[in-house]
């Protein structure tokens, strides 16, 4: 399965809503599998599609900490029904918006829909890490990256330093 290449705030792909799925096809099964691959590479619990410049509603998450035994997940349209009133933070990270970290504060749990590889409708309520990465994934698939969530001070002093970074990384 070819890993897929990821895309780095601020690519348009990362602010920009994506599309439902229409039919949960081959196609599609085999997109969520090397997203999953990729995700796994890159050492992280959740990658959205736009991540990696596909605009479609699709998400995988697997925040289980042995890597002998993974629990992925694999999520097409996801959609949240609910969200408790009580919020919790947690410290967070992306793929796209690589080596920063900062607390953001979210709901503690959420509920959501969403169709399985094979195309069937299913459930999920979570706490903890994974109500936050659940949310944090749907927030991509809305074009919204974890920093649009913090003041805009920190939002402006994370996005220099990954400016500094990506100056370092191509000299
Ligand atoms: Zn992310």
């Amino acid at each position: 399965m070819p890993l897929l290449s990821l895309r780095i705030a601020p690519d348009p792909c990362l602010s920009t809503p994506s599309r439902p799925v229409d039919e949960v096809d081959q196609d599609i099964r085999k997109l969520l599998d090397d997203m999953l691959e990729t995700m796994y590479e890159n050492n992280g619990c959740g990658l959205a599609a736009n991540q990696v410049g596909i605009l479609k509603r699709l998400v995988v998450i697997d925040i289980s900490d042995n890597p002998a035994s993974p629990k992925p997940i694999k999520l097409v349209n996801p959609e949240i029904l609910w969200v408790s009133e009580e919020e919790t933070s947690i410290s967070e990270g992306c793929l796209s918006v690589p080596d920063q970290y900062a607390e953001v504060s979210r709901p503690a749990e959420a509920h959501i829909r969403y169709l399985d590889e094979n195309g069937c409708s299913q459930e999920i309520k979570g706490d903890g890490l994974l109500a936050a990465c659940i949310q944090h994934e749907i927030d991509h698939l809305n074009g919204t990256l974890f920093i649009d969530h913090l003041s805009a001070l920190k939002r402006s002093l994370i996005l220099r330093k990954m400016q500094k970074q990506l100056k370092y990384r191509a000299l």
